[in-house]
């Protein structure tokens, strides 16, 4: 017997319709599941400013392509996504009501500010007797899953990236073997899937266009970006390929080795799990060489930062380092001219030109030039990493307030785990 009668699936940075977490679970508790995704305008209005002119952003663009293609791959499935341009913390109470479900299924979300709109929106779902059930997704392992034997939180990554393989090794000649990174069965249950009736069918009439909502077409494929579930599972192929040997590779820009998913990660277009355990695979068939444990050891690092901000959250605001926030930054009107070059690629260091010109233009940056550039605005320049890190936020597709953070905080020396105040990437041996 289901738990519930029915119930709504919001989709926020997981756009897919297979391994996901909390389409699995309510799925499998409800008879009538639907789903929703909304362009929250608390987030888009801040995007669009003042701007009497259409805004043009490349994630917003990425984000609709994926809706579009993810209410496609639902449709044969029974479902289909009610799209809104409107402000989550209310639409979703709202909506709730309006069919009348028992629960709100998401995702957790870890970053700040999404932290506070959830918590309001369960708010007002309990006011109205609903549930809302937020579960893991987006990471292997979070929160406290990997602590120190002390049971405190990591803040260097090799013991942590250590005791996270341990645990996912754990039961490894069990029944229950690698059970974290087991997919989330979505097509299995499928037959709970539901249509709003006749009285909110208008729901699900139309997908609001990236026009009516204030944004400028983008085309992605000239950039190049592969956006949705499809794009993600190519690159994902692609890349395979070459896993064996990203830890020769990886640290050249040039090769473009890497597997240029974490757009994907952002969005959910890939699940963290399925890329786990392609690793994972590989390595116990012996066929992943000496590069997959190397590209396993950078998820972790992604679970590490989104573990950092959770333990941490004053590093959104602040060093993770209280000593470094006392750092007296370049100011004044020459700083803001060498700040603007930076931005704009006219440093006259090549690489850290043509990188940031890159990430200018198509929004993505290979990991290597994101600490090469770092490293000169915070080091040569002594301009204060947070603006560098606002700046990146702005214009990175893959941006990730824990990763970005994280990054910025590296270079800076300031964070967890970073490198010392004393190295210094050289932008011309760089080269
Ligand atoms: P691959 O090399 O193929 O790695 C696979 C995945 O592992 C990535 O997609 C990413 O999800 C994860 N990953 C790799 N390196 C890191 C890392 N150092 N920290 C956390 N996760 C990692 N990554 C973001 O996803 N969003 C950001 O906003 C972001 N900002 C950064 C800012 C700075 C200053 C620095 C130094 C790094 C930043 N990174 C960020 C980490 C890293 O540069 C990118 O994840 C990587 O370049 C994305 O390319 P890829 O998908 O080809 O990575």
């Amino acid at each position: 017997m289901p738990r519930w009668d029915a119930s709504l699936v919001w989709f926020r940075r997981d756009l897919r319709d297979f391994d996901h977490a909390a389409l699995s679970h309510a799925l499998r508790q409800s008879r009538k599941v639907y789903c929703v995704f909304i362009f929250d305008t608390d987030i888009l209005d801040e995007l669009r400013g003042e701007t009497p002119t259409l805004t043009r952003d490349r994630r917003l663009a990425f984000i609709h392509a994926s809706i579009i293609e993810l209410n496609t791959a639902l449709r044969p499935m029974g479902s289909t996504l009610i799209v809104l341009h409107a402000r989550a913390c209310e639409a979703i109470p709202e909506l709730a009501a309006a069919l009348q479900v028992d629960a709100v299924f998401a995702n957790h979300d870890y970053e700040p500010r999404a932290i506070v709109r959830d918590a309001l929106v369960a708010d007002k779902l309990k006011a109205a007797g609903r549930q809302w059930l937020s579960v893991k997704d987006q990471v292997i392992f979070e929160k406290d899953e990997v602590l120190t034997l002390s049971g405190k939180p990591f803040s260097v990554f090799t013991p942590y990236k250590n005791a996270w393989l341990k645990k996912l090794y754990a039961d490894e000649n069990s029944e229950n073997a690698f059970a974290d990174i087991a997919p989330y069965p979505v097509a299995a249950y499928s037959d709970h899937f539901a249509l709003p009736d006749q009285a909110n069918s208008a729901l699900t009439k139309t997908i609001p266009s990236l026009e009516e909502m204030g944004f400028a077409e983008v085309d992605l494929s000239a950039l190049p970006i592969r956006a949705g579930m499809s794009g993600g599972a190519a690159l994902l192929d692609e890349f395979s390929a070459r896993m064996s040997c990203y830890d020769s590779t990886r640290d050249f820009p040039a090769l473009d080795s890497t597997s240029r998913l974490s757009v994907h990660l952002r969005f959910g277009t890939v699940s963290i799990r399925s890329l786990a355990q392609r690793a994972v695979d590989a390595i116990r068939l012996g066929e992943g060489g000496s590069g997959t444990a190397i590209w396993l050891s950078e998820l972790i690092w992604r679970d590490f930062y989104f573990m950092i901000l959770h333990h941490h959250p004053h590093v959104a605001e602040r060093a993770f380092k209280p000593a470094f926030d006392a750092i007296e930054w370049e100011q004044g009107d020459a700083t803001q001219t060498l700040f603007d070059a930076w931005c704009k690629g006219k440093t006259g260091y090549p690489l850290v030109d043509a990188a940031m010109m890159q990430l200018n233009q198509t929004g993505f940056m290979h990991n290597r030039l994101r600490m090469v550039t770092a490293s000169f605005l915070i080091k040569d320049l002594g301009i204060s990493w947070r603006l560098g890190e606002h700046y990146f936020a702005r214009q990175l597709n893959d941006f990730d307030l824990a990763a970005n953070n994280g990054g910025w905080q590296w270079a800076a020396s300031s964070g967890c785990d970073a490198q010392p105040y004393f190295r210094i990437f050289n932008p011309v041996t760089q080269s």
